[in-house]
């Protein structure tokens, strides 16, 4: 760990021991229990719906989503392109098969535009999409302002994966209000973590009453273990959650130093030629993670340069999502495309982020980016 910069790693430290160690006195050790209960309480009233459950990951909460909206064999789902796979692997868990669209260059954010164009061919073809799940990517909110509209048109359900978002808005709403049902993840390296889990929120209380009890093994409210139909396992435990919510109490905070690192790189960037950041125009998000995108011929290097650079000093980059119509577990899906995700891959690069830099790690990282920009 010693002189190592992670990219966005957990960001824990007396509070969360506190809750930890409280909840372990308590005896609600596993699996459920009055943390559960509280966190999903508090996160559902940060989001401002009515109703949240717990999970042990995002991936299981876009699973349940999609199976309490119906979805499953024969059925197609919309997906951005430009997405972390468990996006795609959620469909594909429901029998459906996920068509992939493309993003809009500034944002990395499913193109509204495209969208509406695979609606309407699907109708044409006398077809019609099972659900569209939109990415809140890098923690921007997606344009649901232009989202939401079409879906309705064309009767086709919401579901919104704000894995990475969770704090962010949308002209004032919440990231995870906008569709049917929204996603968070707390996995270790996401905004808040509870060492992994998930969570589903919802203003549908039947919605959530259905993907509670898939959740948990699909249990008939009877003393004796009945079961009509095949459930699963994806409850969050009483300790993790007692995580969640210390880190829930700091998400403003963390928000805010994740905000701040954003800007010195924007200053750092600007007089750049060829280089941006993602949603750079977006004062809305939780800045979970700053992303560059960098045109190597105006800006004359290349976004790997940096990165190499970077990891020579120790300081961790990663290249930005693979878009799902280049991986080969989907090779054969639908896809429709501009480049957009495509080129987003090619030159972007996703730079340290985490709330729990202290400022000479900042200093470091800064300094190092400031040489080898010096020495273009
Ligand atoms: C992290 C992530 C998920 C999955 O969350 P887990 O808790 O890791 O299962 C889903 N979608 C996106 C966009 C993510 O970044």
């Amino acid at each position: 760990m010693s002189g190592q910069i992670w990219l966005s790693p957990p960001d824990v430290g007396p509070l969360e021991e506190s809750y930890l160690l409280a909840a372990l006195r308590s005896g609600w050790v596993a699996p459920l229990g009055p943390e559960v209960d509280a966190f999903e309480r508090e996160v559902a009233r940060h989001v401002g719906v009515s109703h949240a459950v717990a999970l042990s990951s995002g991936t299981a909460g876009l699973h349940l989503a999609l199976l309490a909206l119906g979805v499953g064999p024969g059925q197609l789902v919309v997906v951005p392109s430009l997405t972390f796979v468990a996006t795609a692997n959620a469909v594909v868990y429901t029998g459906a098969e996920p068509v992939f669209v493309d993003c809009d260059p500034a944002t990395g954010n499913l193109d509204p535009v495209l969208l509406r164009q695979l609606l309407a061919d699907l109708h044409r073809e006398g077809r019609t999409a099972a659900a569209v799940v939109p990415v809140d990517l890098f923690g921007s909110c997606a344009d649901y302002g232009r989202i939401l509209p079409v879906c309705g048109e064309y009767g086709v359900p919401v579901v919104e994966d704000a894995a990475e978002a969770l704090g962010a808005n949308r002209s004032g709403r919440a990231a995870g209000s906008f569709g049917r049902a929204g996603v968070f993840s707390f996995n270790g390296n996401k905004i808040i973590t509870t060492s992994g889990g998930g969570m589903l929120v919802s203003d549908d209380a039947d919605l959530v009453a259905r993907c509670r009890y898939l959740a948990t093994q699909a249990r008939r409210p009877v003393a004796h273990y009945e079961h009509t139909e095949v459930g699963y396992n994806y409850r969050l435990s009483n300790l993790l959650a007692a995580i969640g919510r210390a880190q829930l109490h700091r998400l403003d905070t963390m928000i805010e130093r994740r905000r701040r690192l954003r800007e010195h790189y924007a200053k750092l960037f600007a007089a750049q030629p060829g280089v941006r950041l993602l949603a750079e125009d977006d004062h809305e998000a939780n800045y979970w993670l700053t992303t560059l995108v960098v045109d190597r011929k105006s800006a004359g290097w290349h976004a790997g340069a940096l990165a190499d650079h970077l990891a020579a000093l120790q300081i961790e980059t990663r290249p930005l999502w693979k878009p799902m119509h280049r991986q080969p577990a989907y090779a054969g899906a639908r896809a429709l495309l501009t480049g957009a995700a495509d080129r987003i891959f090619a030159d972007g690069l996703a730079l340290p982020s985490g709330s729990a830099m202290n400022e000479s790690q900042i200093g470091k990282v800064l300094d190092g980016i400031e040489t080898f920009l010096g020495a273009r």
